[in-house]
């Protein structure tokens, strides 16, 4: 599966001259949301996930998201597993689990997103997935921005990564791409401008 081109075909990957909210330049911009945008594309996706994870031997009762990016990733991945799906949520700048949602005790839970950059988010979800009394026993995402390792990739883990090594971390691709402090980029150098991802309207 070229998921690569999959994110391309529907505007989800961006190429051209990026001003990245972080204020450095980029070649490529990742706009997750818009691969899911045809629930065809977001069933395969997720499916080819699943399998992924059915391989590994994971047992898994019920997948959990941090709302909202991980929510469309997270209910479809947990669809191709066929289990429960949950999500958690920021009520005053903390992550919680509420609308009525129970996680029993030694539930086996995977935290899902749609891209992992650091894994901040899931983290900060999982955390209040333990405190009901459930396990995290792996985390899975679609894309990897490439901070993290996932199964089955060469990538070294950076420092930044908050997800933890002794759990399995699955995702269909590494999205690892350069980015430039603005006074050493090489497509300003070029003699292009770079122009913020959303300017056009998407
Ligand atoms: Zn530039």
């Amino acid at each position: 599966m070229d998921v690569k081109k999959i994110y391309m075909d529907a505007d989800a990957l961006l190429e051209g001259h990026f001003k990245l909210s972080s204020g450095n330049h980029s070649q490529f911009y990742l706009q997750s949301a818009k691969v899911l945008e045809d629930p065809k594309t977001a069933k395969v996706l997720a499916q080819a996930l699943a399998e992924q994870i059915k391989e590994s031997g994971l047992k898994i009762d019920t997948v959990c998201a941090p709302a909202l990016g991980g929510l469309i990733a997270g209910f479809a991945l947990a669809t191709a597993l066929d289990v429960r799906f949950i999500f958690a949520e920021r009520v005053e700048g903390i992550m919680t689990i509420r609308r009525g949602f129970e996680v029993r005790k030694d539930e086996n839970v995977l935290m899902c997103e749609d891209i992992i950059t650091t894994g901040g988010s899931a983290m900060e979800a999982a955390r209040a997935v333990e405190a009901l009394g459930g396990i995290i026993v792996g985390a899975a995402a679609l894309a990897n921005r490439g901070f993290c390792k996932r199964e089955s990739s060469d990538l070294i883990r950076k420092e930044n990564c908050k997800l933890p090594q002794d759990i399995p971390f699955f995702a269909l691709a590494d999205f690892t791409f350069e980015m430039y402090a603005p006074d050493n980029c090489p497509l300003c150098k070029d003699g292009s401008e770079a122009i913020k991802p959303g300017s056009r309207g998407n």
